[in-house]
């Protein structure tokens, strides 16, 4: 399969070259050049397939031409060591639980996908040593770092805004040692992504030595998010709720919705998806006007969707040509303020039993407001309640249980790097190394 980039002015790039650049040349995002569609045959029997069946299947329209069929067997199996299940919240409410990995959040998937694809090729090339760049706005950082943790050959730096992610986020990606390098940087996480993106943009660095990004717009890690939207799929097909299937996807830097909009191309039925914002409302505002207007990025308790120039964008765009409409008629938006986020929080649990974390919440409050009859919703609880737990426990007013292996993190010791947001500082930090 060839990638080509959403800005039109690079070469087209392999799967490795892809993977190992992150972002292409023109500082566009690659796009595999088709998206091939699954058999009819597939989606009848779905509901009688494992996870890691369904997700191999996937995988193999992915990445089938690149990887042999044995190694992205093993890939694929390694990866999902945990289940990706839905859980009924309400009678036309499903929560499709992405926290059961070992960092209690989505984004484990993508980076455990990635690091075992990167180890994979490094493996073929001989013994080059790689260095991974990842900036984080709160759960890209640990899933990346322990995805990556104690691989031969690679090093991992996690650049994260200072004092901006939970002290529970920040000790699962600052206690590891190892190849994992904490990079604590004065600014917001969109100072953190335009150090690393600076960087691969930099010649002199990247002579000296060999970059890669983990972040959402890596195809290895964004592309095997669709594994459990199929998933889900097919659980609510065994219940008999597949028929007008909604999905809606809190939303930030917009990869794990984009994944869902490839299934979606490739045959996916699903009827429609819901993108679902905080505070920060630029995707919002494209529904509505059709106009793209980034902004400086606003600090909200759903911390790790505070993005003020969603990357995935571009890819949303590119998928449907640019036509607004097109979008529209697929995709609808919503926004919430931080109170309309705990108000939802404390009805769930008191209505429900649900705890929900401030991201799903979004998700759960924009399906309560925009199902229409006859449909299901599924959100996708991005991460665990326990790991933003003071703020859950204060807004529901009862104890969300800490899981055991979140509780083995908070007992390490933490280690960073500080840095200023200007690149030459950074750049002269790598160069030292
Ligand atoms: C990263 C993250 C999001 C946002 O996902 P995007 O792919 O960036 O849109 C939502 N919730 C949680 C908990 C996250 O960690």
């Amino acid at each position: 399969m060839r990638y080509y980039s959403t800005n039109g002015k690079a070469p087209m790039a392999t799967l490795h070259e892809a993977v190992v650049k992150g972002l292409a040349g023109d500082r566009g995002l690659y796009m595999p050049e088709t998206i091939k569609t699954l058999p009819q045959s597939f989606f009848d029997n779905i509901d009688k397939l494992s996870f890691q069946e369904i997700a191999f299947t996937v995988a193999q329209a992915f990445f089938g031409e690149d990887v042999n069929e044995e190694d992205l067997r093993k890939i694929v199996y390694d990866t999902l060591s945990f289940d990706c299940p839905v859980a009924r919240v309400t009678e036309n409410i499903y929560s499709l639980e992405l926290f059961h990995g070992p960092t209690l959040a989505f984004k484990d998937v993508g980076a455990r996908f990635m690091a075992r694809l990167l180890q994979y090729f490094i493996r073929q090339e001989g013994n080059e040593e790689v260095n991974v760049l990842v900036a984080t706005s709160g759960d890209t950082g640990s899933a990346v770092a322990n995805g990556f943790l104690g691989v031969d050959g690679i090093h991992v730096y996690v650049l994260y805004p200072k004092g901006k992610v939970s002290k529970i986020q920040e000790c699962q990606f600052t206690t590891l040692g190892k190849n994992i390098t904490a990079v604590e940087v004065d600014g917001v996480f969109d100072d953190c992504q335009a150090l690393v993106k600076n960087a691969f943009m930099d010649e002199e660095l990247n002579n000296h030595m060999k970059l890669t990004s983990a972040n959402s717009i890596n195809v290895a890690r964004f592309l095997p998010q669709a594994f459990y939207y199929f998933n889900a799929y097919a659980r609510m097909k065994a219940l008999g709720k597949a028929d007008e299937m909604v999905v809606c996807v809190p939303s930030g830097n917009f990869g794990n919705i984009t994944a869902a909009l490839f299934g979606h191309r490739m045959g996916l039925p699903i009827k429609r998806f819901i993108a679902a914002n905080n505070a920060n409302d630029i995707f919002y505002n494209y529904l509505q006007t059709g106009k793209y207007e980034p902004k400086a990025s606003r600090q909200t308790i759903a911390n790790a969707m505070d993005v003020g120039d969603p990357s995935n964008f571009a890819r949303i765009y590119d998928l449907y040509k640019g036509d607004h409409s097109a979008v529209t008629s697929i995709i609808s938006g919503a926004t919430y303020s931080d109170d309309m986020i705990r108000e939802t929080m404390r009805q769930c649990y008191a209505d429900n039993g649900y705890i929900l974390d401030p991201h799903g919440a979004c998700g759960y409050r924009a399906l309560s407001e925009q199902l229409k009859a006859g449909e299901t919703g599924v959100f996708c609880e991005t991460a665990h309640p326990a790991k933003f737990k003071d703020t859950v426990d204060s807004i529901i007013g009862a104890e969300v249980e800490i899981p055991e292996r979140l509780a083995a993190f908070m007992k390490g010791e933490k280690q960073s790097v500080e840095m200023g947001k200007s690149f030459a500082e950074f750049k002269e930090y790598l160069i030292s190394r």
